[in-house]
């Protein structure tokens, strides 16, 4: 944690995520053959690649949603492979599937409190006026019914309910996906915010443009497998990069 960071402005307590020689898959069909990186504490990291690469797959392994068949995940040096999702969310890491999922019946309120369920009460009211202070356009929007928000105003609350758990590790699953650009715009903004705060994250972008803006460095993952990793400066003039973009490397 830089000095600068104050424990009032600190939103949690940022964990390390440690990903040695994944092999993960479904049935015959094996998404990830050996991945390993890193993400340290207070550090924003992004996973770049291209449609299939198994990006998805990765932060579901580390949620727990999909078994890993190799290697090991650390959360804090901890060996968490086989500890079932519950337990996972219990110890801090907190997944924003992609396509916000917000309940669109509930208010604002209602969506963040369902993000506190693993805290047993601890500390909710003040985290809830953390996360508020945080996104001052879900606090205008309080009493409203989730359906009625903008895409980036879901896509906020996404992300504020994944903090009312008081996340160690946060995984992001394309956040900007489908969003109009002022929407983007916004959302790379408030996760500028989560990384001034001192959060551990795990940005899965198809944007990559949006993902090294909140990033300081990165991973691209090609079929399964870490092609390039390095600064995002690095990555942004990596051709393997650019490939990726312009429909598959190599
Ligand atoms: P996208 O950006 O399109 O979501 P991705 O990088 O997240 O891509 P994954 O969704 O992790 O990639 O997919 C990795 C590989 O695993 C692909 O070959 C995909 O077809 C396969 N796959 C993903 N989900 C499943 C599933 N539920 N059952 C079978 N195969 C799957």
């Amino acid at each position: 944690m830089s000095p600068a960071r104050s424990s009032e402005t600190r939103i949690g307590s940022p964990g390390t995520l440690e990903v040695r020689d994944l092999v993960a898959g479904y049935g015959q069909i094996e998404a990830l053959h050996g991945v390993s990186l890193h993400v340290e504490g207070g550090e924003a990291v992004a996973l770049v690649g291209a449609n299939g690469a198994g990006k998805t797959t990765l932060l579901s392994a580390i949620a727990g949603l999909v078994p890993a068949r190799r290697g090991a995940i650390l959360l804090d040096g901890q060996d968490i492979t086989r500890w079932p999702t519950e337990r996972r969310v219990r110890h801090g890491v907190a997944l924003v599937p992609e396509g916000r999922r917000v309940f669109a019946g509930l208010t604002v309120e209602e969506n963040l409190m369902l993000g506190a369920y693993a805290r047993r009460g601890r500390d909710v009211a003040s985290r809830k006026t953390q996360v508020l202070d945080l996104f001052p356009k879900l606090a205008a929007r309080r009493r409203q019914h989730a359906g009625t928000l903008s895409g980036g105003e879901q896509q906020m609350l996404a992300i504020g309910r994944a903090l009312m758990g008081a996340p160690r590790v946060l995984l992001l699953d394309e956040p900007s996906l489908g969003l109009a650009p002022l929407a983007v715009a916004e959302v790379v903004a408030a996760l500028a915010k989560l990384v001034e705060r001192g959060v551990t994250i795990l940005l899965v972008e198809q944007n990559a443009h949006a993902a090294f803006e909140v990033a300081k460095r990165g991973y691209l993952l090609d079929r399964g497998e870490v092609a390039v990793a390095g600064t995002t400066e690095e990555l942004a003039d990596d051709p393997k990069v650019q490939a990726a973009y312009l429909g598959g490397v190599g």
